[in-house]
């Protein structure tokens, strides 16, 4: 190792796909950021499939994504164990916060939780702590009853700001803006919020790019890392790919899907050249990712939502 190398830390970037359907371009030009971010920088990449929700997650699926992204060029170094197989980590970490009384099991059905939280952001619930205060007796009887409870994390009452290497970043005053967050749902299923934040430490991610839709999950994500005493990686979250009607991607807007345009002979270079010209990185022509690798910057990425205009590659 040169000098020059022990001084600059290792990026190590992910691929965190769930994979609940095809994958379409929106999500490919967010992988294609992420690596070219990534290879850019001399760093690693990961792929870590995302499939918490066991039913939405099909095997057809997963084998697509690798064969989607291999298809356009993006590779990665290691594949590390997919979310259903992180079950003991997961457990691990909830007895952590149970250890410093951190955790209370939440009886509320989904139905209380609508009723009794406020519309927030994009549509997101705040939990104003109804089972917070229930005593020992009041949970034990509610067992005895049958009901299943979920488990949650109080969230401390402070603001947590997140930088963002390409928009503004973004503040949350947690008890407000968030409330105290389901870690393990009641059917058992451990909570996106909490896998992720221990995966990212245990694989040992340094450099988060994903979509923007994520973007008002990263506040509570470094709480529980500042909870956990794990490391805050550094986030980008890149703007979503809009149609021509200005809506998120979808597949009224016509052949979305890599499977779709690999089907009707779109080539991966006519897919990376189209994904670059929304990103401001190139003229439309086709090109290959490791094209596009020399000089790139994900800062320098357009921070407008990119239109893809018509889908007019098949
Ligand atoms: N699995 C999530 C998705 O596909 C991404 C999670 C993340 O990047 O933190 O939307």
């Amino acid at each position: 190792m040169t000098a020059n190398e022990s001084r600059t830390p290792q990026v190590v970037g992910r691929f965190a796909p769930s994979p609940s359907g095809p994958m379409h371009l929106g999500n490919a030009r967010t992988a294609m950021l992420a690596w070219l971010d990534v290879r850019a920088r001399g760093g690693s990449m990961l792929l870590r499939i995302e499939d918490l929700d066991r039913e939405r997650c099909r095997p057809e699926h997963v084998a697509l994504v690798r064969r989607d992204l291999a298809w356009l060029g993006l590779d990665w170094d290691a594949e590390t164990p997919a979310q259903s197989l992180r079950d003991d980590a997961y457990s691990a970490a909830i007895d952590r916060l149970a250890g410093t009384g951190l955790i209370y099991p939440c009886f509320c059905s989904r139905r209380d939780r609508a009723v009794a939280s406020a519309p927030h952001g994009g549509g997101e619930a705040v939990y104003p702590g109804t089972c917070r205060g229930l005593d020992q007796g009041q949970r034990d009887r509610l067992i005895a009853e049958g009901r299943r409870p979920a488990l949650r994390v109080m969230l401390p009452d402070s603001v947590v700001s997140v930088a963002d290497r390409v928009n503004e970043g973004i503040s949350q005053l947690l008890a407000t803006d968030v409330g105290d967050i389901i870690v393990r749902r009641s059917d058992g299923l451990y909570a996106y919020q909490l896998a992720v934040v221990v995966d990212d430490a245990t694989d040992g991610v340094t450099d988060v790019v994903r979509g923007d839709d994520l973007v008002a999950s990263a506040p509570r994500q470094v709480a529980l890392q500042q909870l956990l005493g794990l490391p805050t990686p550094t986030y980008a979250h890149v703007p979503l790919v809009l149609g021509d009607d200005g809506e998120r991607l979808a597949k009224r807007h016509g052949a979305v899907s890599l499977a779709e345009l690999r089907d009707r002979g779109v080539t991966p270079s006519q897919v990376v050249g189209r994904l670059a010209e929304i990103s401001g990185l190139g003229d439309g022509a086709p090109l290959s990712v490791s094209d596009l690798v020399a000089g790139f910057r994900l800062e320098r990425v357009s921070n407008v939502a990119a239109r893809l205009g018509r889908v007019a590659l098949a």
